[in-house]
């Protein structure tokens, strides 16, 4: 189902297109605001809810309908120190990622070295280097 058909489906209109975020009303369950969103996240958005939050997933028989209903922009103005701390957790996210990266990087720069140590101080059976996991089927032991 697309972003249009699950609006269609509850009669709401769907945005049109924009740049950069915008903040919303109900993005999640919790935390009534806020959760700067493109609009590509705002579809993606609109499609799992109607997708996951159902009966069978042990949601409320009305929370679709509800959530897509008041899933809506913030069109009021925020305050300003409000906006400065988001964008210092949109910088601190962007700067964990890039660390992440970096050491994934070296991670990989000395996974031979690593697997050796690991065979050395471990006697476990279960971690498998084909797969980067641990398998704990019996037939891996
Ligand atoms: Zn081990």
């Amino acid at each position: 189902m697309t972003a249009l058909e699950v609006c269609q489906k509850y009669s709401v209109p769907l945005l049109e297109p924009w740049e950069g975020y915008k903040a919303f009303w109900h993005g999640w369950h919790e935390k009534f605001l806020i959760y700067w969103l493109t609009h590509k996240d705002y579809c993606e958005r609109l499609m799992e809810i109607e997708q996951r939050k159902t009966p069978e997933f042990g949601y409320a028989p009305n929370e679709r309908e509800v959530r897509i209903k008041h899933f809506r922009p913030v069109v009021g103005i925020l305050p300003a120190d409000l906006e400065e701390a988001r964008q210092a957790y949109v910088t601190a996210r962007q700067a964990y990622g890039t660390a992440w990266q970096a050491y994934m990087t070296v991670y990989e720069q000395h996974r031979a070295e690593l697997e050796a140590l690991h065979a050395r101080e471990c006697d476990c059976k279960y971690w498998k280097p084909e797969r980067q996991m641990m398998v704990f089927t019996e037939e891996a032991k």
